[in-house]
């Protein structure tokens, strides 16, 4: 019998075994490669990579590497299984301990974002709510945070990268969003890992969230992020060579390495939330087009939604919106408003910041 028949039955991979058995329960199983290491399956879409590291002084931080928390996003989902399946041809030996998750399986076989909640505002237990507990999201979220829990037993020395890829287009193909914990200082060495894989801006969080990334980051102590790679394209026609440096920095990291800086310089902008664009209810009106991309600049001056009472004007610096949506109900986001700061210097404003 074949590693992937040991672990997948007939199907031939990671992927097509999670496809396959979308709305099935899957017994753990688990094989051994030739170097020691052990491959775990233990439920649909959550496959570990246990190496052996003997007499290593320093172990590299745990991966958890999930894609398809959105089903219908799909480039992650396909540049992780090329992951798995290069280490179950024994194409490299792994020597960092990774839970690879594919978030929503049934949700991946409808072509859907999810199939009754978002499963991204589900996590740090939001998903035992009533309106979320018997739905195949809410049992999702609750069955991905145990395998979590149990991955991350005995350490806070965690990486996690939650792929995924957005509606809109963006000026920004690549941005990560880094969770809101109050007080800590970001880790300059997760910003450079991104950076060198095309990762080009990022956007700190300043309100506590119930996202993947915010879960891990806020129960585990993870240094976590969201990662969005682009525009949603339907299982094999994304453009897999747009995220070739990301998959090769995984790689590296899979091997236990750490990846070199590709260029010179990487080039980064640093963006903080300065306004939550809130359906007020009130003869509400979004004055943003509904085909703006994300991070378009609006300048000074601009209004960007009024209602029967009051509006919001961009003021003192130009603003950058994100994630614009008129269709939202009465208390719900309609947007994001961003300003760029320099990391280095916080309160001062600037356009760009040089990673190297
Ligand atoms: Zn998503």
């Amino acid at each position: 019998m074949t590693i992937q028949e040991a672990l997948f039955g007939s199907n031939i991979d990671f992927l097509s075994h999670t496809l396959k058995n979308a709305s099935k329960k899957v017994e753990q199983r688990s094989v051994q490669l030739t170097d020691g290491t052990s491959i775990v399956l233990h439920a649909l879409g959550v496959l570990e990579l246990v190496p052996v590291n003997k007499n290593t002084t320093v172990e590299p931080p745990k991966l958890i590497l999930s894609a398809g928390i959105h089903g219908n996003e799909t480039a992650p989902i396909e540049f992780c299984n090329t992951l798995i399946n290069e280490v179950i041809e024994g194409l490299y030996p792994v020597k960092t301990p990774t839970l690879f998750i594919f978030g929503n399986p049934e949700a991946m076989v409808s072509g859907k974002r999810f199939i009754e909640h978002n499963m991204d505002y589900l996590f740090c237990g939001t998903h035992v709510k009533t309106a979320y507990c018997n739905s195949v999201d809410g049992q999702r979220a609750a069955l991905i945070e145990q395998s979590v829990a149990d991955f991350s037993e005995g350490t806070h020395n965690i990486n996690h990268y939650d792929f995924h890829m957005t509606i809109r287009n963006s000026v920004i193909e690549k941005f990560a969003r880094y969770p809101f914990i109050p007080g800590r200082t970001t880790n300059p060495m997760q910003l450079q890992f991104l950076a060198f894989s095309g990762v080009s801006a990022f956007l700190f969080q300043t309100t506590h969230a119930t996202t993947f990334s915010s879960h891990t980051a806020v129960n585990f102590g993870a240094e976590s992020f969201t990662v969005e790679l682009g525009k949603v394209q339907p299982f094999g026609q994304n453009e897999l060579r747009r995220y070739n440096a990301l998959t090769e920095n995984l790689r590296t990291r899979l091997k236990g390495g750490w990846p070199a800086p590709r260029h010179a310089e990487h080039r980064v902008q640093c963006f903080v939330a300065s306004h939550e664009i809130i359906n007020t209810g009130n003869d509400f009106v979004l004055h943003i087009p509904e085909d703006i991309n994300n991070f378009t600049k609006l300048p000074v001056g601009s209004v960007v939604w009024e209602d029967k009472e009051q509006n919001y004007r961009v003021q003192g610096q130009d603003e950058y919106i994100v994630f614009p949506n008129s269709k939202v109900g009465p208390g719900q986001r309609a947007g994001l408003m961003l300003r760029l700061v320099d990391m280095s210097a916080p309160n001062k404003t600037t356009e760009q910041s040089t990673l190297h």
